[in-house]
């Protein structure tokens, strides 16, 4: 008896070739131009479909947090941006640094609509704890997550000694050390100087985390990762010198990833003029200059990845004065976009987009079978209406977050079917099912 696929997406673009994707038991079983039975259709009339966008930094908040965003708003965010796993970091209460707070995570990201693990976190009391995680728990977390600065509810760990054991301990197991690269003393530093009122004000938040800042903890990143031989990602790049100082170290050998978020390529400093604390974000957004430097790196493809840094924070919360206000905005709805927007206007290849977007995700984090469209895959994509010409509006946002300094960003291409394993579970601003992701490391 022939064999019925679970679902087909009828004339699909895949690279610029029209073809049909069959889907069996949430897998891609079938590429090509035969139409094989299927139980379910869908005519997707030659739109764009990409690997769903696998974000590597993403703030769920939940449990502690969740007047801010919880694991349903949070993956319904991502589904609405094609986005189809998601990587939390450890700064929740309780910040992830062991198997207990582990447990507890795991079981609220159950809830969560699109695929999902977790990077860890420690502090200087919580290295032996974060050893049984890595020795119980081998296949839990994807990554070890370091604030070198205070940025939002972390712990900052910057002595010598104990990044080394944690670096070292992280490579034992095979993992990625995810760094936030603003050194504290800098930051405290330049925070004494301009402690009068009269600097209470965003326009000053780049001067007082300045790039000096980004660099002390980039060299010290690549001393220590050289030193212990562990391969570090350097999340949220800002400066085109810490770009070249990195690049630099990656043709010396050292094992360094780069990502950049959204944000620090399409937004300056300018911005906090536009939007106030509403663009607060550490590291801070930098002038024109830099971020076209990275942008041109970006379009080029010669990042790692590409992270959302999605940050929501209760909207009072930002309207507080400039010290007060907490850093971050959402991102999940916007990231992806803006990288397709690129593709549709010709200034950046699809295939570009792919890599920093999905497959490079993917091999960094060693996740099995997803980040790309082949068979033997997850079916993890995002249909994308080529077509579509649309502004960001934050008060549609599922985000709980509805702030965005892209507030009014015209963009082309627009998701409007996203699925997750196997099934479409976004379709044209619709949630069609409450299946749940899977923990990409539970097979
Ligand atoms: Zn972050």
């Amino acid at each position: 008896m022939e064999k019925v696929l679970d679902l087909l997406l009828i004339h699909a673009d895949v690279d610029g070739a029209r073809i049909n994707v069959g889907i069996e038991d949430g897998k891609i079983a079938y590429l090509g131009k035969d139409r094989p039975s299927a139980h379910e259709k869908i005519n997707l009339h030659g739109k764009v479909l990409l690997p769903g966008m696998i974000d590597p930094h993403v703030h769920v908040r939940d449990m502690g947090m969740e007047y801010k965003e919880t694991w349903e708003t949070g993956s319904r965010a991502a589904l609405a941006g094609g986005v189809t796993t998601i990587i939390d970091m450890p700064n929740t209460k309780p910040p992830l640094i062991s198997i207990e707070a582990y447990d507890q995570k795991n079981q609220a990201a159950k809830k969560s609509y699109v695929n999902y693990s977790f990077h860890a976190g420690t502090d200087e009391h919580s290295l032996y704890q974060l050893g049984k995680l890595f020795e119980d728990r081998k296949r839990a977390v994807a990554g070890l997550k370091l604030f070198l600065a205070e940025t939002s509810s972390n712990e900052v760990t910057v002595q010598k000694d104990f990044l080394t054991d944690a670096m070292s301990l992280a490579r034992q197991y095979n993992k990625v050390v995810l760094f936030h690269a603003e050194l504290e003393k800098c930051v405290i530093q330049n925070s004494h100087k301009y402690s009068d009122e009269k600097y209470d004000d965003i326009i000053y938040h780049s001067t007082i985390r300045n790039i000096q800042c980004e660099l002390d903890a980039l060299k010290l990143i690549i001393e220590l990762s050289a030193k212990t031989n562990t391969p570090s990602y350097i999340c949220h790049l800002t400066s085109a010198a810490g770009y070249d100082l990195v690049a630099q170290a990656q043709k010396n050998g050292v094992p360094l990833y780069m990502e950049l978020t959204p944000h620090h390529t399409f937004l300056s400093e300018d911005a906090v003029f536009l939007f106030g604390n509403i663009a607060k974000v550490n590291p801070p957004l930098r002038n024109e200059k830099e971020r076209l430097y990275l942008y041109n790196r970006l379009i080029n493809g010669e990042l790692s990845c590409v992270g959302s840094d999605h940050a929501p924070h209760f909207k009072d919360e930002k309207m507080m004065r400039y010290s007060k206000a907490p850093s971050g905005f959402p991102g999940l709805e916007t990231s992806y976009h803006l990288l397709i927007d690129q593709a549709i206007r010709g200034h950046m290849n699809f295939n570009t987009v792919k890599k920093i977007a999905c497959e490079n995700p993917a091999e960094i984090f060693s996740i099995p079978k997803r980040g790309k469209i082949e068979a033997g895959y997850y079916a993890d994509l995002a249909v994308v209406d080529q077509e579509a010409e649309w502004k960001v509006d934050p008060d549609i946002f599922e985000s709980k977050a509805k702030y965005s300094p892209f507030l009014g960003k015209n963009l082309k291409g627009k998701v409007c079917i996203t699925i997750v394993n196997g099934v479409a579970s976004y379709i044209d601003k619709e949630f069609t099912q409450s299946v749940h992701g899977k923990d990409i490391y539970s097979e």
